[in-house]
């Protein structure tokens, strides 16, 4: 029986990184044109084990000719590391993370994953690695159950209700009439935003990603629930390299480093309190927003 499961294992597998790939990025990359996406160059690698660190040496990218959506980027992050990307709308933050996802390859620069450039790992097996949570995440009709295994497709019922425990999901999980077999409606109505977001932690876990991708909600999330949410965040983000769209200052002064972009430049970068005084442009953004909306 071993035998003929396997290879069904291996299409699922694949399969699975296909859609978590479409199913993560759709979202936060809204419309995916396959012409210009980046494309693998024939004697790309695949990946079997990352350690997370990620490096942008002097990154250039813009979606027109001639044009600087992002400019001259350079930062590291460590294994581990959380980073935080913060600034104005338009500044750049989902661009940079398309890069990373190899949505795109940088005009000039370059992007290194344990210092092997990107642009000769191919993209699937790039995405494997990663996991995205966002705000609004992707759930489908299905059971609760399916939704958690979506993150990795060949896990057993105690796999995906030991995710679901670190994600502080089972909980409000078991309190459904149903249970993990409660099915979710198409248009996604029946449970809560935050309850959304505890399935995507719980997915996100199973699938067990050196990298993990989150755009921090702003939608308002009652305070209990939103304790669990971070409490699930902390566990999911332990050991991986991590990139937050960041908009809760509790998040931003935990990071490990602070990226601030405007109009596609880093115009700094550093810890909060570093950040603070130098008191460039992040403090004023301190000043002027962070700090009232965390009151
Ligand atoms: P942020 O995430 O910080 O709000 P973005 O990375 O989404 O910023 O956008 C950076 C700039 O690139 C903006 O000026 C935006 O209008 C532009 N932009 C974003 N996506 C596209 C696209 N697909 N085609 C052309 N321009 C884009």
């Amino acid at each position: 029986a071993r035998q003929f499961t396997r290879p069904l294992n291996d299409l699922a597998n694949q399969w699975n990184t296909l859609l978590s790939a479409i199913a993560g990025a759709e979202r936060v990359f809204e419309v995916l044109d396959e012409e210009v996406e980046a494309k693998d160059e024939g004697a790309a690698v695949t990946l079997t084990h990352v350690d997370g660190a990620v490096a942008f040496e002097n990154v250039s990218f813009s979606y027109e000719k001639g044009g600087d959506t992002l400019e001259g980027i350079s930062f590291e992050a460590k294994p581990g590391e959380m980073i935080a990307l913060v600034g104005p709308t338009g500044a750049g933050k989902t661009t940079l993370i398309q890069l990373l996802s190899r949505f795109y390859d940088p005009d000039s620069g370059r992007i290194a994953l344990d210092g092997r450039d990107l642009s000769t790992i191919r993209r699937e097996s790039l995405r494997s690695q990663m996991a995205f949570v966002l705000q609004d995440s992707f759930l489908f009709q299905g059971t609760i159950r399916e939704n958690i295994r979506f993150g990795r497709l060949d896990a057993t019922d105690e796999e995906v209700e030991e995710a679901a425990k670190l994600a502080n999901a089972h909980s409000f999980i078991m309190r459904m009439k149903d249970g993990y077999d409660k099915m979710l409606k198409p248009d996604g109505s029946g449970i809560s935003q935050g309850q959304k977001q505890l399935l995507a932690i719980a997915r996100a876990i199973l699938a067990n990603p050196s990298m993990l991708v989150l755009d921090e909600a702003t939608s308002s999330i009652d305070t209990v629930t939103e304790i669990k949410i971070q409490e699930g965040l902390q566990r999911l983000m332990k050991g991986r390299t991590s990139f937050v769209i960041a908009h809760r200052l509790n998040t931003i002064r935990s990071a490990d480093r602070i990226l601030v972009l405007k109009d596609g430049r880093l115009m700094e970068q550093g810890t909060h309190d570093e950040l603070l005084k130098q008191g460039g442009f992040y403090s004023e953004l301190y000043h002027s927003q962070l700090k009232r909306a965390a009151m």
